[in-house]
């Protein structure tokens, strides 16, 4: 499941190709993925000038001169394959089409944006621009992590009151956006608090602390997904995810990273999800 950090850097790989061009033909080759898609969807996006890409959580927006905004949800398995495109010092052909290649933007480039989903979680929608972030996926999702609402005085007001454990409430979106169970176990670890700890048991020091750890871990993760764009810009122009190393995420039984820490890491389940942390380092 891809998190902000990876649905940051797929943005940034279509933007060079998206932004300022041109959608000559669309074509959407079933009528739904998750939900069923907006009716006239090819009609609507054809002819439209992408004026810019953006993200707001996990969803990739891009703006279009027709007022409307293509809204991209990835989804579990969604990804999105750029051809007939020249990045770096590398062109990327049209490839012979693939089964679950669901939607394929032709823009006026000659460029292609294939979004392939084989289990069709993903969404695409098209909403007003003007109204788009009250839309029912994004109307209730909070401040966006690297944002300046995002800030010490609002983190501390909106767990303050939260009687479950540190990790659910992190994980919660109405809190902050995007975040999810990987990057929220990371961060905990960098701020030394168990994913058990109740989050109105946090002191006011630790809490403000949560949120340059919350910067860095999430900006950490996003250069990591620059240099996996440079790859992929040079392989075969498919915007998959990066694997990059975690200190805890998936690391169970393995000895914590904390000089001098001798502890194993450990796995426990909170709200039917695995939460990886050191019981010795992390209080
Ligand atoms: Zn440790």
């Amino acid at each position: 499941m891809p998190e902000l950090p990876e649905v940051e850097t797929v943005r940034r790989g279509l933007a060079p190709v998206m932004e300022g061009a041109r959608i000559a033909k669309a074509d959407v080759n079933r009528p739904d993925l998750r939900w069923p898609f907006p009716a006239g969807m090819s009609e609507r996006l054809t002819g439209a000038r992408i004026e810019r890409l953006r993200r707001r959580s996990k969803y990739i927006l891009a703006d279009l001169d027709t007022g409307e905004s293509l809204l991209i949800h990835l989804g579990m398995s969604g990804r999105m394959l750029i051809s007939g495109a020249k990045l770096g010092a590398f062109a990327h052909d049209h490839p012979a089409p693939e089964k679950h290649d669901h939607v394929v933007l032709h823009m006026d480039s000659g460029a292609r944006i294939t979004f392939n989903d084989p289990r069709r979680f993903g969404a695409m929608d098209l909403l007003d621009t003007a109204t788009a972030d009250a839309h029912k996926l994004l109307s209730s999702i909070g401040p966006e992590p690297l944002g300046n609402s995002f800030d010490e005085s609002y983190l501390v007001q909106a767990l303050k009151a939260k009687t479950s454990p540190i990790k659910t409430a992190l994980l919660d979106q109405r809190i902050v956006a995007g975040l999810g169970n990987i990057y929220v176990c990371e961060v905990l670890y960098r701020a030394r608090i168990s994913p058990l700890r109740k989050a109105n048991k946090i002191s006011k020091t630790s809490v403000e602390a949560l949120v340059p750890i919350i910067r860095q871990v999430l900006g950490e993760a996003i250069e990591a997904g620059g240099s996996s764009l440079k790859d992929f810009r040079q392989a075969d122009g498919d915007l998959g995810y990066f694997q990059h190393s975690f200190d805890v995420y998936g690391r169970e039984g393995a000895p914590c990273r904390t000089p001098g820490c001798t502890s194993a890491i450990n796995r426990t389940v909170q709200s039917a999800r695995s939460s990886f942390y050191c019981p010795k380092c992390q209080r």
